[in-house]
């Protein structure tokens, strides 16, 4: 089965803790609106062992795969599924990205040479960039926003700056809902990227801030009319933002919040919906809007 790319979710998340990777399906749905075919290979959440893994992405033959990183703890399962795919005769661009990649793309190809190429930051463009060079078989190291290695050493090319307007990204592409609606009654959403905070220990804000604002929030109109084709389409009643900080913090976005939430009133969405916020944001007004 041929498609121009494969996208993969590696090992990482336990089968009972695995959710829709929202990251991959917005990648996947840029690329398809640049007419580039897509396939989703999400390995927990089918609840794969890696060597499942690798004899499913094998009945694929594909110009590029990309692999998802998240997280430093997921890096030694991702790339033993890198390693597998190589051995079992994967011969095309392997790419990878995620916050550890960028991070620490030198320490990523000292581990595993068999990567191509690193996607520093947000991937959806560079992703789409970089194959659609390799799909045209053209060369591909003049892409902004990437790391590779040549002749042993880590070259990066231009920074790419951040897509200031996250309204101009389609919706996820959602192949996996229906794995997850098989087992949870919810699904994911973002209503935006980053975080005011400034806290030591996180990697949220140095991700984006290395490349653009610190934090990005959706229109009301984009997010509310995501939520009501979750709930057209799927049926959904339970929606959960996985942003950092929902709508950007409530604390400095108090107006858009409570617009949000007016909103949802105003469309009577029959829904359960959870967000995510720092202590501060939290005040009796705004959540008795929400609620
Ligand atoms: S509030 Fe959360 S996401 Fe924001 S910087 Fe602090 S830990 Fe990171």
């Amino acid at each position: 089965m041929y498609c121009d790319v494969l996208l993969i979710n590696p090992l990482g998340s336990k089968y009972e803790d695995a959710d829709e990777h929202l990251g991959l399906g917005y990648i996947a749905s840029y690329a398809r609106a640049h007419d580039i075919s897509v396939a989703i290979i999400d390995v927990p959440l089918n609840g794969w062992t890696l060597k499942q893994a690798a004899f499913e992405i094998a009945k694929y033959s594909c110009k590029l795969i990309g692999i998802s990183i998240p997280f430093q703890q997921y890096a030694k399962q991702a790339l033993e599924l890198i390693r597998e795919l190589r051995a079992e005769g994967f011969t095309c661009h392997l790419t990878a990205g995620g916050i550890f990649p960028t991070f620490s793309y030198e320490e990523l190809f000292a581990l595993c040479p068999e990567i191509d190429s690193i996607i520093l930051g947000e991937g959806e463009i560079t992703f789409c960039e970089l194959a659609q060079k390799i799909i045209a078989d053209k060369d591909w190291r003049d892409v902004h926003g990437i790391s590779y290695l040549e002749n042993g050493k880590v070259i990066t090319t231009q920074v790419r700056p951040l897509e200031e307007n996250i309204d101009n990204f389609p919706y996820p592409a959602r192949d996996t809902l229906p794995l997850v609606l098989k087992r949870q009654p919810s699904v994911s959403m973002l209503s935006s990227r980053g975080c005011y905070g400034g806290c030591s220990f996180c990697s949220v804000v140095p991700f984006f801030s290395s490349f653009g604002p610190r934090c990005r929030v959706r229109s009301t109109e984009n997010i509310i009319d995501e939520m009501q084709m979750l709930i057209s389409t799927y049926g959904v009643h339970n929606i959960i933002f996985n942003d950092a900080e929902f709508a950007g913090g409530i604390a400095i976005n108090r107006a858009q919040t409570i617009e949000i939430a007016e909103e949802i009133i105003k469309r009577n969405f029959n829904i359960h919906f959870s967000i995510q916020c720092r202590v501060n944001d939290i005040d009796y007004e705004t959540f008795d809007k929400l609620k």
